[in-house]
């Protein structure tokens, strides 16, 4: 949802003006709709440095055993 900073207020996409902008401002604003929410890219990040971590310990653990 498109949020205008200046007016503190977020709009519908079918309120906006022509080509994005604020009705009350004309405030070009962001329509790109975020499809990712942000605790799911937290996640992603948290795992992928988990498995990192796994991945360097498995490595230690072979070199330690030859
Ligand atoms: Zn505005």
């Amino acid at each position: 949802m498109p949020n205008c900073e200046d007016c503190d207020h977020y709009w519908r996409a079918d309120e906006l003006g022509e080509g994005g902008t604020c009705p009350t401002c004309g405030r070009t604003l962001d329509t790109t709709p975020s499809k990712t929410p942000w605790h799911f890219k937290l996640l992603i990040a948290t795992l992928t440095i988990y498995l990192s971590w796994r991945a360097v310990q498995g490595i230690e653990w072979v070199i330690h055993k030859i």
